[in-house]
């Protein structure tokens, strides 16, 4: 069983509907707000209440609702899930404090920061079986009716056990759906059977986004587009009156313009982790974890950490879909060590060729690198091979096939970049991925 959630974009029937669905919202708030300062944050850490104790604390003659009846107004199994809120709050104070942060207790929550209506196992009823195509109607008990843009459908046998109403800080609503069901992943292939010339070794990189050990190389995204219009939007938002409509108005744009930036960038990584887990039986990538501390490049080595992580938990995702084995290696010395003869060089980050004092090979440092990865893979899954046949006939190509030419990317639009590596990268794909013909 996995369990797995399906985000859409909403649309509420009407203008009630909406105004509903946010007082539902914020009454779930107060709630939460209630429960917090009130009994939880009283209570020595010693003696904290339960959630069923302070869940009970709404029922009963004397209860939290015969106080406020305006809260009957909410389907009840809702504000038991605003009142479990608070455990997922402290969650996320202690993983805080856990590495290092002073994040005080925890506080009353304004309307900016609580957004959601939780419906758990009932009071929601989904549609996905209307006339019209990408096109789904879910029913919030007491709320009312949310168009969905049904673009990704669900699970056929699927069983739903959350739903989750948010408006966005872009003022967009979208409903979260939780589902939990069987998945038919194919199977690894065993490990034995792996044919090397089936695996792959990538070499995760600064200046380029990518290098694998079959030649190719992925450019990052060019950003530039979007740097520009968040730029333009925090002027934008700067010259407005705060608190103001137009104020808000600006600051939902902002919103957007990093949503966007956002959007983008999982859909390169998503392309390439599909892209490689379809197309071998084994990916292998440095553990990240002390590949960060081991790059001497202090500043790009955080942004680049970030991005890293996010790209190997894709790759780890689509290799459980996808049937292919997603293998971390160590890091260590694979940018010194020669690929073909295993003869360690210092090379200071700058020095962007590879020449083996001792066999002389010659070749791009990241290509030699992606080499020494797929070999430490392959030595790792134990496929029976010796040193010399991985990446052999390769060493007659020292420059790897460059799938974007720096020049060529400057030159044209921002969306350039993942085309290309559905075009140039992928021969044997079988239908062409949608972000490559959307424009703009
Ligand atoms: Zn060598």
């Amino acid at each position: 069983m996995v369990k797995e959630t399906f985000k859409y974009a909403a649309t509420p029937e009407d203008a009630e509907t909406a105004t509903a669905a946010w007082g539902d919202i914020q009454t779930c708030r107060e709630v939460y707000n209630h429960a917090l300062t009130q009994e939880y944050r009283p209570r020595p850490d010693s003696n904290k209440p339960s959630y069923t104790e302070m869940q009970n604390k709404l029922t009963g003659p004397t209860g939290w609702k015969e106080q406020w009846p305006e809260w009957k107004d909410v389907y009840s199994k809702c504000l038991q899930m605003a009142i479990r809120r608070i455990k997922q709050s402290e969650t996320v104070l202690e993983s805080l404090q856990d590495q290092g942060y002073d994040v005080g207790r925890m506080k009353w929550k304004p309307p900016r920061e609580f957004r959601s209506i939780v419906y758990n196992q009932s009071g929601f009823d989904v549609d996905h079986n209307t006339d019209r195509t990408d096109h789904a109607i879910v029913n919030f008990s007491k709320i009312g009716d949310f168009h969905l843009t049904y673009h990704r459908p669900l699970p056929d046998d699927g069983d739903i056990t959350q739903v989750i109403l948010k408006k966005e800080k872009t003022g967009d609503w979208t409903v979260s759906i939780v589902v939990e069901y069987e998945p038919g992943y194919p199977e690894k292939p065993a490990v034995e059977d792996i044919d090397p010339a089936d695996t792959v070794g990538i070499d995760l990189g600064i200046t380029k986004f990518i290098h694998d050990s079959d030649g190719r190389s992925f450019e990052s995204l060019d950003e530039q587009r979007d740097r520009d219009r968040i730029d333009r939007r925090h002027r934008a938002l700067s010259r407005k009156d705060r608190g103001s409509n137009n104020w808000e108005q600006a600051r939902q744009q902002l919103a957007q313009a990093y949503d966007r930036v956002q959007n983008r960038r999982e859909d390169y990584r998503e392309k390439l982790a599909h892209e490689y887990t379809t197309r071998y039986d084994a990916v292998f990538l440095e553990d990240l974890d002390v590949k960060a501390m081991t790059e001497d490049d202090g500043n790009s080595r955080t942004i680049a950490a970030m991005s890293w992580r996010q790209t190997i938990q894709a790759f780890k995702r689509h290799g459980k879909k996808n049937g292919c084995h997603v293998i971390e290696v160590p890091p260590e010395g694979t940018t010194k060590r020669c690929s073909q003869c295993g003869c360690e060089t210092e090379k200071p980050l700058w020095v962007r060729e590879h020449s083996c004092p001792s066999c002389g090979f010659e070749a791009d440092r990241d290509y030699n690198a992606a080499l020494e990865i797929k070999r430490l893979g392959v030595e790792k899954i134990g496929v029976e091979t010796t040193m010399q046949t991985v990446g052999q006939g390769m060493a007659e190509s020292t420059t790897p096939a460059e799938t974007a030419l720096p020049g060529e990317t400057e030159a044209t639009a921002d969306e350039v970049s993942p085309k290309r590596v559905v075009e140039t990268g992928s021969p044997c794909l079988k239908e062409p991925p949608k972000a490559a013909s959307r424009q703009g």
